[in-house]
């Protein structure tokens, strides 16, 4: 990614293991970019996430995957940043390096699931990320808090970095580069990339959960029929 300029617009920041990238990660996308009026998102892919197992698809093939999902939609980028990193891609690192790329003043969002954002207190360095950023939290079918029924269901320490952050009108997202936390409600898919993982051993469709063009990458290159 090259530097922006300095009119460029809030960024979108939506990292995950897309293990692989499904629907949900693309409609979470799109909706953040036209509710939050968004410039772009662009997608991160993991390379050794820090947070969970290891993932079952090597980076490369879930790199390309993620390239595969978004091509032909100019609201979406991809950043290979973390893919080629030596170090686990801890989001406190990533962000610091979007901040040096695109200067102190533009606004950064960080998106985020419901699930994600309630595991944020596990997170290297947590409390720094909203310095760097704000964080946009969606609803996930399955995971509290659901949208805008904040505050009061968080973890104690996560209701207490958030005290005073909380707005749910997206246009504080442009007033300032980082700092604050606004839930958005998006079209509820209870699918996940596990999901799409055990159809796909278990050798059953996982068609119209993802895009055609991931489908055929992961028939292509056998991967998910192993555990
Ligand atoms: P897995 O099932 O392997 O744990 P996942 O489907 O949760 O994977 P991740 O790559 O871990 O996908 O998720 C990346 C980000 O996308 C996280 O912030 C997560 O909350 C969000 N996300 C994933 N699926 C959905 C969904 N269906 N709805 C809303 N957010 C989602």
């Amino acid at each position: 990614m090259s530097p922006s300029k300095p009119d460029a617009g809030a960024l979108g920041v939506l990292g995950g293991t897309f293990d692989p990238i499904h629907f949900g990660h693309l409609r979470l996308a799109e909706e953040a970019r036209e509710a939050l009026g968004l410039a772009q998102v662009v997608l991160i892919p993991a390379g050794q996430p820090p947070h969970r197992d290891v993932p079952q698809s090597p980076a490369a093939d879930r790199l390309a995957m993620v390239q595969l999902a978004s091509a032909g939609n100019p609201g979406l980028a991809v950043d290979d940043g973390e893919v080629f990193a030596s170090s686990k891609s801890f989001t406190v690192l990533t962000l610091e390096r979007l901040r040096a790329l695109h200067g102190a003043q533009r606004p950064l969002v960080l998106i985020l699931g419901a699930d994600a954002f309630n595991g944020l207190p596990g997170w290297h360095r947590w409390q720094e990320l909203f310095a760097l950023a704000h964080i946009a939290v969606a609803n996930r079918p399955g995971f509290a808090p659901h949208g805008r029924r904040w505050p009061g269901t968080l973890s104690p320490e996560l209701d207490a970095a958030c005290a005073g952050r909380i707005d749910t009108d997206p246009a504080v997202l442009h007033r300032s580069p980082a700092g604050r936390v606004v839930p958005f409600d998006m079209t509820p898919l209870a699918i996940s990339a596990s999901l799409i993982r055990d159809l796909i051993r278990g050798g059953q469709s996982a068609r119209y959960l993802l895009p055609d063009s991931v489908l055929d990458y992961i028939g292509l290159h056998h991967l998910y029929r192993r555990t």
